[in-house]
């Protein structure tokens, strides 16, 4: 199999919070296999502009606060305007909200599944009728967790959206397969980024933690270069609805 599967030469990527962390690493990563992107964003990405401008690809950023749904009109018509089509979606801003069940809040409960599940789903269903328009499929991937397949602690909200996530990602894939859209999702492990800043920072939970890696390591964004690629690219043509965990080996333990 020739490297050319994995070429994602103008192509046009629409990724949500690619400021910085995970998002970051996976917009880059796209970029250098060829992608244009469309940034969804809450913080201004300058960094991530200027890297992906220097790989001589195109960077559009859309402001948005994806706690609400409304600006997922303008951000397909503007990556429509932009670039003439979209092929990838990544639906990858999300937000974590740490506090006992007993005294979790209505909006820490709301802020967290509104942008982890409901706004990803109506991205998701937005651009799937983009795609269907343009009549040649796409690829969607979301970004579970490990809390897709397991309870966590004091996270309750998170762990419902992820949980979410990775049921939605076979739920779309059912309905979608048939039209050439892929949709998968990438469950990271414990990375090192501002979502587990609380967790590294303490010497107990994080050496806890860190014991039962068995790769040793938290996880970077660069760890997620290589599986966005394959996802987003002709390689994964045949995977449909399956969340691909980049772990360090976490689950197998
Ligand atoms: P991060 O906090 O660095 O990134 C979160 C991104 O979401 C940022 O770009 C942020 O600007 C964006 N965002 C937050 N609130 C927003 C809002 N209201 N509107 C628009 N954008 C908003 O953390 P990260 O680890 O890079 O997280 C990226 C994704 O990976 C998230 O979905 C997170 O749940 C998931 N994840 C992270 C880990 C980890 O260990 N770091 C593990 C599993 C899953």
């Amino acid at each position: 199999m020739s490297a050319s599967q994995f070429d994602l030469r103008d192509k046009v990527a629409v990724i949500s919070g690619c400021n910085t962390g995970l998002g970051q690493g996976m917009a880059l990563a796209l970029a250098e296999a060829g992608c244009h992107i469309l940034g969804v964003n809450y913080s201004e990405p300058k960094d991530t502009k200027a890297q992906v401008e220097s790989l001589d690809r195109g960077f559009v950023n859309i402001h948005a606060d994806l706690r609400k749904t409304d600006a997922i009109k303008e951000i397909v018509e503007t990556a429509v305007n932009h670039f003439g089509q979209i092929d990838i979606l990544v639906n990858n801003a999300g937000i974590i909200k740490r506090n006992d069940a007993y005294d979790f809040t209505e909006e820490e409960w709301d802020d967290v599944l509104n942008i982890n599940l409901r706004t990803l789903f109506f991205m998701a269903q937005a651009v799937a009728r983009q795609y269907r328009k343009q009549g040649n499929g796409g690829k969607i991937i979301n970004v579970a967790s490990m809390l897709s397949y397991q309870g966590g602690v004091r996270v309750p909200s998170y762990t419902a959206s992820k949980s979410g996530v990775m049921g939605l990602t076979r739920a779309l894939a059912n309905e979608w397969a048939a039209d050439g859209i892929n949709v998968n999702a990438i469950a990271p492990g414990y990375m090192a980024t501002n979502n587990t800043e609380q967790l590294r920072k303490d010497p107990d939970r994080s050496q806890e933690l860190l014991g039962r890696i068995p790769a040793g390591r938290w996880g970077t964004p660069n760890d997620m270069k290589g599986p966005i690629v394959f996802l987003a690219s002709q390689a994964s043509d045949y995977v449909n609805g399956f969340t691909l965990a980049v772990d360090g080996g976490w689950l197998a333990r």
